[in-house]
């Protein structure tokens, strides 16, 4: 059963229409509305410029940056008043001219199995932007929370068995936007520090192996919409924020970034990015890689694979995971396991083995269970881990490369309501 939260529901958002009715029929004063910056999500250089542009003197700017920085990503603040350790006069200063608001929360989808997603609004970008939508998943496991957050508004890569690639891109996140979602996240899941006068953090770490005692997103990967190496500066920043010791304090080890294999960016991202890398693979020969992941006519598996071994930090410590989506008859049989070990030879790897999760009108099916089992098997004899990825949130489309689509569908229904006046009978029959 899925339980879906309206929370533009009238009780919380009076002069809010449904949603969906929204995309529908835009609302131009919502576009034009002076806003007040939000300043969740922002780096310690963004807060820093921040509090310039308000006056407050260059001394005092790293201080109060640190400051803020704790409130907001330590202890999870909502408004300037509940800053007390900052002067009543810069916290009035502060509330004049930003928000700490958060990622609109347009709807929280929570699977059978426990997996939520939210679909987002970020605050319009400009005049002629509606406020991008985006989902974010997050998936509890017995011994982690993985959070899988979006780096790009839809994208431009058109995977074939994807289907966030078949919405077209809108634009790149901000860093602030990406790490927007860990915020809301955390709101959600009730995940921030101890609330009371003496707020202590839960457990922040500053070691990139322990896991965080007691909190609920232990683990972020950037396997959402988008191409994070399209996005590589927000990316970065973002990275640097949600892993700062002072603040969320995620290591960088548990934090993955997923590439399809823009290979020139892939070392540049182990230097300066420094996460856990993935790569999604997906076939074995350029021929069946070219028809799934087009970027493959662009940088060749060989070329990406050259990347991968030249990744900063690689040891056996810190393996490269490649993804592997098993699609029947396109992938999936024991020459393609061989052909695949053949590859990885040398490469300290994890093989993640991804049942296909199905969407509408998509050409594919899911490999039988046998073939994985016989795939994995290979894999496994080989030296290689080669665990099968259990799909989460399948009844919320909250699965890989399902992302989109129930809203999308949902959006087509508000549609419909819309246009047969509300006749739920003849939104059924059409
Ligand atoms: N652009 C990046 C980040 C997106 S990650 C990348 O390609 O890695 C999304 C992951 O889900 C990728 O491994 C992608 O190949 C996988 N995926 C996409 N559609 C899928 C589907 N329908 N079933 C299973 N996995 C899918």
């Amino acid at each position: 059963m899925t339980v879906l939260i309206d929370l533009n529901s009238p009780a919380r958002r009076p002069a809010a229409p449904q949603p969906d009715a929204v995309v529908a029929a835009p609302q131009p004063e919502a576009v034009a509305a002076p806003a007040r910056r939000s300043l969740a999500g922002l780096s310690r250089d963004g807060l820093r410029e921040a509090l310039a542009e308000i006056g407050v003197p260059d001394r005092e700017l790293r201080m109060r940056a640190a400051q803020l920085f704790n409130w907001i990503y330590v202890r999870g603040a909502v408004s300037f008043d509940e800053m007390t350790t900052i002067s009543k006069v810069l916290r009035a200063a502060l509330a004049e001219h930003y928000t700490i608001d958060r990622p609109e929360v347009i709807s929280e989808q929570i699977s059978v199995d426990g997996t939520r997603k939210w679909l987002m609004r970020m605050p319009p970008a400009g005049p002629h932007d509606k406020g991008a939508e985006i989902e974010c998943v997050y998936i509890p496991e017995a011994d982690r929370g993985t959070l899988c957050v979006s780096s790009q508004v839809g994208c431009t890569l058109t995977c074939t068995f994807c289907h966030t690639g078949t919405q077209r891109l809108v634009r790149n996140l901000t860093d602030a936007e990406i790490v927007g979602q860990v915020m809301v996240a955390r709101d959600r899941l009730g995940d921030w520090s101890v609330p009371g006068p003496n707020k202590v953090s839960k457990a922040v770490q500053h070691d990139d192996d322990a896991a965080p005692a007691g909190r609920l997103v232990t683990n972020i990967v950037l396997m959402g919409m988008g191409e994070p190496l399209y996005n590589f500066d927000n990316v970065k920043a973002a990275v640097d924020t949600m892993s700062d010791g002072d603040g969320i304090g995620l290591g960088k080890r548990r934090i993955t970034l997923s590439t399809a294999g823009v290979a020139p960016m892939i070392e540049k991202a182990g230097a300066e990015i420094g996460a856990m890398l993935a790569i999604s693979l997906h076939a074995t020969t350029n021929e069946t890689r070219d028809g799934l992941v087009p970027l493959n006519k662009k940088y060749k598996i060989d070329e990406v694979l050259e990347a991968c071994r030249n990744y900063p930090g690689l040891s056996n410590a810190r393996r490269i995971t490649f993804e592997y989506v098993m699609l029947k008859g396109v992938n999936d049989s024991p020459a393609h396991a061989r052909e695949l070990v053949r590859l990885l030879k040398g490469i300290p790897a994890k093989i993640n083995l991804i049942p296909f999760n199905p969407w509408p009108g998509t050409k594919y099916e899911c490999s039988d269970w046998d073939t994985i089992e016989a795939f994995s098997e290979i894999v496994f004899r080989a030296g290689y881990a080669s665990p099968v990825r259990t799909p989460r949130g399948r009844d919320i489309f909250a699965a890989c490369g399902q992302l989109k689509s129930e809203t999308e569908k949902l959006r087509a229904r508000a549609r419909l309501m819309l246009e047969n006046g509300g006749d739920p009978a003849a939104e059924a029959a059409s």
